[in-house]
């Protein structure tokens, strides 16, 4: 699944791409997403003109010229790229959209966990319901701590709780906990804190290197361009069971909670 690095790579790409362009005919061909796209979308977005494209932890926020705002969330497998309206359309490209300059917006989506609607910015905000921005400054060692002592969840989950912190998800919560010598386990108030700090600053550290390398492609995801990303050669722990750990060589372990895997090292992480 698309995490925050992901998003913003395709963000970055589509600004770039789409930001002053108009929206001159919109198909829906498919409208069963996580949830049906509403009937007046494509009435909605016909004839108006992209301002920008924002990013909101894991969604894509795109500001129209009428103050209404397209969000869009990639899900598992979603992919929102420009191409070529003569390139073929493809088994799973759902909705379908032709720019001012005659090229083509198409997103696909093999397993339609994505989510695609318009509304006000109010009503997008209160529909994401997120929490901080890990890279904003309201990230901080005290908001976390904060966090902690409402709950007894397990660090990990309360990184990946997108009311709290949005933006991380299975991956990047296992490389950032590496890079926090943290183990995935630990209960939140269990932490202390340099802890604590550690973790923030490794969650900003972490996010800003994937950005760096384009996200991470280990499925579906690519950026608005359709091209993948490279961080996946640079995982410490994630998807690494039983390879050495690439600090102390003693093999990653992988556990197994709530339906996720954690990977990490039992002796670089406490
Ligand atoms: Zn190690």
């Amino acid at each position: 699944m698309p995490e925050l690095p992901e998003v913003e790579t395709v963000r970055r790409s589509l600004e770039r791409l789409i930001a002053g362009q108009s929206i001159v005919a919109v198909q829906v061909r498919e409208p069963r997403l996580r949830k049906p796209v509403a009937k007046n979308f494509a009435a909605i977005l016909t004839g108006r003109v992209i301002h920008s494209v924002g990013r909101r932890g894991k969604y894509l926020n795109l500001r129209l010229d009428d103050e209404h705002v397209w969000l869009v969330h990639l899900g598992m497998t979603g992919q929102l790229t420009v191409c070529d309206p003569q390139t073929p359309l493809r088994t799973h490209d759902h909705v379908v959209m032709t720019l001012g300059d005659g090229r083509a917006l198409r997103y696909n989506d093999p397993r339609r966990f994505g989510l695609m609607l318009v509304g006000t910015a109010t009503e997008i905000e209160a529909a994401m319901a997120l929490g901080v921005e890990p890279l904003s400054a309201a990230f901080s060692p005290r908001y976390l701590q904060e966090k902690a002592q409402l709950t007894r969840r397990t660090v990990k989950d309360v990184l990946m709780d997108q009311r709290v912190v949005a933006g991380v998800g299975n991956i990047y919560a296992s490389e950032l906990l590496f890079r926090a010598q943290v183990q995935p386990s630990r209960l939140v108030p269990t932490l202390d804190a340099e802890e604590m700090t550690r973790v923030v600053k490794a969650t900003k550290a972490v996010l800003r290197e994937a950005i760096t390398h384009r996200g991470s492609s280990i499925s579906d995801y690519r950026d608005g361009e359709g091209q993948p990303g490279d961080f996946q050669t640079r995982f410490r722990v994630y998807d690494r069971e039983g390879q050495p750990c690439r600090t102390c060589k003693d093999p990653i372990r992988r556990e197994t909670h709530g339906g996720r895997s954690s990977f990490f090292c039992s002796t670089c992480q406490v």
